[in-house]
């Protein structure tokens, strides 16, 4: 007889991922979703339109395993233009099923049983979901709150790292925040790595939607850190397409292979059609539009929320603003939908600390009419 739960132990304890089961009630509720992170609004037009002639110009079977040159060359030529930095087209670019192939290809790929990853928390969920199941561990160092803005101490990084650490996770523009680390504290990261001889898996898939002028940095452009960062991007939120799941990876040639290792035995490949189709829009850079709308759309909601007595951190960068609701965030997100039709996010499920235990996450990436509808809403649970 099997056993009542077949789940390998590992994953004990990740269940459903918090975007499933609040998308899931926003549904049988009826409410606004303000969870999950997705635009209301399709991707630009042209973008749309060269993938649905690819499907009928027969973009349809196996692309290759790397990713079609057309997207790879793309891809390189991004890096080049915005931050100058230069990698090989055949050997250091890879296309991965969204940047969460990419965070798991790179995870599995670096650490394994008895290695450890230090992460900063909030963490992504799927950061941790891809460490246990590699069987490593992870470190979380805390981003705390500062003012309107978030910081992290650099000797809490220091005493993170282990003669068992493999590698420094981080993301910036940073999901759940909206920080984007500055010029500063990523070279303290940097110093750190360098000094322990760590790798870098750098999240950056909201390299785009920043705000208030605001330029983002990847590590990679720090001296000494091209040799040791994996950045990961997508086109999902640069592009407003978050259902495409087209990602990709930039790293020196000995780490895009032991990726790319990885990533073969999970999809081996992904979204023919999609690929040419996000290779022109990266192309052309019609991207710019998205963050200043989004700007807009933050300002909208956390204006509203502190209007009706809300402790909101005004994000700088992604699609999230962060509440300080003063009482247990998982209740206060578990009631919502009942007392105000509106969904959202509780902060906590992402720290493996106490520092987030009364934090909610709202998505302002939504239609200003359905921010207005929300926020008309949220009156009822207002402090
Ligand atoms: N990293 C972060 C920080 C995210 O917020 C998300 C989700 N949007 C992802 C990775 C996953 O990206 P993708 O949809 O391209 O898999
Ligand atoms: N990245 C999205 C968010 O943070 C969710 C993606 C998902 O559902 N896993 O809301």
């Amino acid at each position: 007889m099997p056993s009542a739960d077949p789940l390998v132990d590992r994953m004990r304890g990740f269940g459903t991922t918090i975007f499933a089961e609040m998308s899931a009630l926003a549904v049988r509720t009826d409410s606004i979703n303000l969870g999950q992170g997705f635009p209301d609004t399709d991707g630009p037009p042209e973008l749309l339109a060269a993938a649905v002639e690819a499907i009928r110009t027969g973009h349809n079977q196996y692309p290759p395993g790397i990713g079609i040159v057309e997207l790879r060359r793309a891809i390189a030529g991004h890096q080049r233009r915005h931050y100058d930095l230069d990698y090989d087209l055949e050997s250091e670019v890879l296309v991965t099923a969204g940047a969460t192939e990419a965070i798991a290809s790179a995870i599995l790929a670096f650490a394994g049983p008895g290695d450890e990853v230090v992460v900063f928390e909030p963490y992504y969920d799927s950061y941790a979901a891809c460490i246990a199941l590699g069987g490593a561990q992870r470190r979380a160092v805390t981003l705390e709150r500062s003012g309107n803005g978030w910081r992290f101490d650099p000797q809490a990084l220091t005493a993170a790292i282990s003669p068992r650490t493999k590698a420094i996770l981080l993301n910036t523009p940073h999901n759940p925040t909206g920080k984007v680390f500055d010029a500063a504290e990523l070279s303290q990261v940097a110093e750190i790595a360098r000094q322990r001889n760590l790798l870098v898996i750098s999240d950056e898939v909201y390299e785009h939607l920043t705000f208030d002028g605001r330029t983002h940095i990847p590590i990679a452009t720090l001296p000494g850190m091209r040799d040791r960062t994996v950045t990961i991007g997508s086109a999902g939120k640069t592009f407003s397409v978050t259902g495409w799941k087209i990602g990709w990876v930039t790293a020196p040639a000995r780490l895009v292979t032991a990726v790319r290792t990885v990533k073969q035995f999970l999809t081996y490949v992904s979204g023919a059609p999609f690929q040419p189709a996000v290779a022109q829009a990266l192309d052309a850079g019609s991207y710019g539009a998205l963050a200043g709308g989004l700007q807009q759309q933050r300002d909208l909601l956390c204006d509203g929320l502190a209007d009706l007595g809300f402790d909101v951190v005004r994000p700088e960068a992604t699609y999230f603003a962060t509440v300080d609701v003063q009482r247990d965030a998982v209740e206060f997100c578990r009631e919502l939908p009942h007392r105000a039709g509106v969904v959202a996010i509780p902060s906590s499920v992402f720290y493996d600390s106490s520092a987030g235990d009364t934090l909610v996450r709202f998505a302002f990436c939504k239609r200003p009419d359905v921010l207005a509808e929300a926020l008309r809403r949220l009156k009822e649970a207002a402090p």
